[in-house]
């Protein structure tokens, strides 16, 4: 239940079904464009004059903002996308609150009844341990194995998500995701996933750097501060304990690049398999706890974790596992518990691994919980209000645009033999993309919320989309189905389903404006639309035909073209050095540096198709694709602190935004554009320039 990262992406007044009261209140914080951009589209203050653009491009286009910029201290980072959630947290949260007069029994009460109570912090203080004490003891009631692997099972979530938005961290045990099959895409399946550490990855237990070292004794203390809490005795041996089950679990684990890697996670094991593949864990408790008795078949998508996880369900004391279902349990529901567990949740999850100084207030916590549990409810709110439907269609345009610009790209590759360039354009042609928000929306009202109870809320929260995942597996693949909500701040590629959403909280200024010249648009969102749709033919994409099955469509020739560009893109990230100690994961990020590259390319095409002959504007002095490369700039513009930075690089499978916007040394069009020449620190002799689409 903590926040989740992010993954791999206004208004006229509809003001149907809002009061008074809320109309003030939005017209406070609501239509004004966002704050950094100046009258005329870009923030040409931000801009440092004294970098040279072929040194450093984002110091460049964001030098001045970056000097004079702090990051707030309820944020480990700080940016474009950063003011943009904030803003749109705001206007969330007013129109959550306008929701407390609704109807009883009515989705938009369920919304608001949700919040109010996770704001009502005086009743959660009164009910103290109360939530926790049944679900302790339970664990307390653990006598042999097979009620361990009972346990083990009930913890089972539809909190992983491998493709889409990429997350691939739990800390239960396991975690599933129901998606598309990716060798029969007529149905869906159940995929199982690595988890079972508290922190955010395998490296932060194993990698010896005195930085890491650190990491893990603040960690071991949190573990006992947690136990303490709670009342359960003994905490710093039993932190000692559960550390080192931890760690051992570290070992099995495979890394976040090879995770990535689709042809190896696409295993398919039977129920009965499990027994020998992954002696140790009871498996049929396990499946029938999980609610998943009468399973056939799964995808074992790091089949040596699993078996090693396995083994160590078996081989490591009882006690041990109960003491770290004990810490778990208390640690994934801190948030929910008194003021004491949420400041150590804080202390630990947001101080220690991300240096972020202080707790985001009480209601922007509520918002990102309300949005996590009822998320298309509250969306379906959101785009009434703040997406009209001219920005829906104008967003649909540039859509069409940049699709139609990515054909002629792929009509144009001169080493791709034309079988394969057929079955590209058939898969360009067979990709859906949603705009702002689905077409059909997610129904809540097996939702049970009680007002009062904010601990039982989110749990049945959870348990509520667990359950709406596992019935998905007895129905036909549904293409229209969203992975993001229409009100967060992203975009996402379905890479198997072939469909790609872009929420209509990205679809605002600064990404995208009505009232600039859309060269500027182009430079910002349309080189996210453009990256999105790249994602169908990234190095993971590239790997699923028209259909979403996972099969080779290439020629062995065009394959190898395009894995050697790959390769070089990954050199290219091998070389950044966002600290001594650290590099950042050409291979880990090589996907979204592939959609970058690729997306910016096509963007610019499609900018130049939109013109129709018209005149390429000029602004403040600089030409038309001056704009658009600032543009792209100071969409990637981010401030981060250290330890998050750090958790980025080693987790994300995206490179820092100052690498990515770096990417424009890529292009051709960049050089003419800023006059950039041999010596220059981001010049490349036009070879060493990667061109993948
Ligand atoms: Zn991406």
């Amino acid at each position: 239940m903590q926040s989740q990262r992010l993954p791999r992406c206004a208004a006229a007044l509809t003001l149907a079904a809002l009061g008074g009261l809320a109309l003030v209140a939005a017209l406070s914080t609501g239509i004004s464009r966002a704050a950094n951009t100046g009258g005329n589209g870009l923030d040409f203050a931000g801009i440092d004059r004294a970098v040279a653009p072929g040194d450093d491009f984002f110091r460049y286009a964001n030098g001045s903002w970056l000097a004079k910029t702090e990051i707030p201290p309820d944020r480990s980072s700080w940016g474009t996308a950063a003011e943009l959630d904030e803003l749109t947290a705001k206007r969330t949260d007013e129109l959550i609150r306008a929701a407390a007069s609704a109807a009883a029994g009515s989705e938009a009460r369920r919304i608001s009844d949700y919040y109010a109570s996770y704001m009502d912090a005086a009743r959660i203080e009164q009910l103290a341990l109360a939530p926790l004490v049944p679900l302790l003891k339970k664990i307390d009631a653990i006598t042999d194995r097979a009620g361990l692997a009972r346990a083990l099972g009930g913890t089972l979530r539809a909190d992983v998500d491998i493709l889409n938005n990429t997350k691939l961290y739990t800390e239960n045990l396991f975690g599933l995701w129901v998606a598309q099959d990716l060798s029969d895409p007529t149905h869906y399946s159940p995929f199982l996933v690595q988890g079972g550490l508290g922190m955010p990855d395998r490296d932060y237990y194993l990698n010896p750097s005195p930085k890491m070292a650190e990491v893990r004794t603040a960690y071991q203390a949190h573990i006992a501060a947690v136990l303490s809490l709670a009342h359960i005795g003994g905490g710093q041996q039993k932190a000692k304990g559960v550390f080192e089950l931890e760690r051992r679990i570290a070992e099995v684990h495979v890394s976040r690049a090879e995770s990535e890697q689709v042809l190896k996670g696409n295993n398919h094991w039977s129920a009965a398999e499990f027994a020998q593949r992954a002696p140790g864990l009871d498996w049929p408790a396990f499946f029938a706890a999980a609610g998943l008795a009468q399973q056939r078949e799964f995808v074992v998508w790091q089949p040596g974790a699993v078996s090693g996880i396995s083994a160590l369900v078996a081989s490591v004391p009882l006690e041990t596992w109960k003491d770290y279902l004990r810490f778990h349990l208390i640690d994934s529901t801190s948030g929910y518990l008194p003021k004491a567990f949420v400041s150590e949740e804080f202390a630990f999850h947001q101080h220690v691994l991300s240096g972020t100084p202080e707790q985001q207030a009480r209601w922007k916590r509520a918002v990102a919980e309300t949005n996590d549990a009822l998320g298309e409810a509250v969306g379906k709110l959101y785009v009434a209000r703040y997406f009209p439907p001219e920005e829906k269609a104008r967003a649909e345009t540039m859509v069409r645009n940049l699709v139609a610009a990515f054909a002629i790209r792929i009509d144009r590759l001169a080493w791709m033999a034309p079988v394969t360039r057929g079955k590209a354009k058939a898969k360009l042609e067979t990709l859906k993309v949603g705009v702002g928000y689905p077409d059909h929306w997610r129904d809540y009202s097996g939702l049970e919320v009680v007002r009062g109870d904010a601990f039982g809320n989110a749990r049945r929260a959870q348990l509520f989309n667990y359950r709406s995942n596992l019935a998905k597996l007895a129905r036909p693949i549904d293409r229209s189905e969203w992975a993001m909500n229409p009100q967060l701040v992203n975009a996402v590629n379905l890479p198997a389903m072939n469909a790609i959403n872009f929420p209509a909280a990205y679809l605002q200024p600064p990404n995208f404006d009505p009232q600039r010249d859309p060269v500027m648009d182009y430079g910002a969102i349309g080189a996210v639309i453009g990256h999105e749709i790249s994602h169908s033919f990234d190095d993971q994409g590239a790997l699923f035909d028209s259909s979403g099955k996972l099969q080779n469509w290439w020629t062995k020739e065009d394959f190898a073209h395009f894995e050697a560009a790959g390769k070089r893109l990954i050199e290219q990230f091998d070389a950044y050095h966002p600290f001594p100690d650290i590099s950042v994961n050409g291979r880990q990020t090589l996907s979204e540096n592939i959609a970058d590259v690729a997306g910016l390319a096509d963007s610019l095409d499609a900018w130049r198709l939109s013109l129709h002959g018209r005149a390429a504007p000029i602004e403040a002095g600089y030409s038309a694709e001056q704009l658009f490369f600032l543009s792209y700039g100071q969409a990637r513009r981010r401030k981060v602190r250290e330890p998050a930075l750090r958790q980025q690089v080693v987790t994300d499978g995206h490179a820092p935004s100052e690498y990515r916007a770096d990417t424009v040394r890529n292009l051709d069009a960049w050089y003419d554009a800023f006059k950039v020449v041999p010596g220059q620190k981001l010049y490349l002799a036009p070879p060493d320039r990667v061109r993948i689409w």
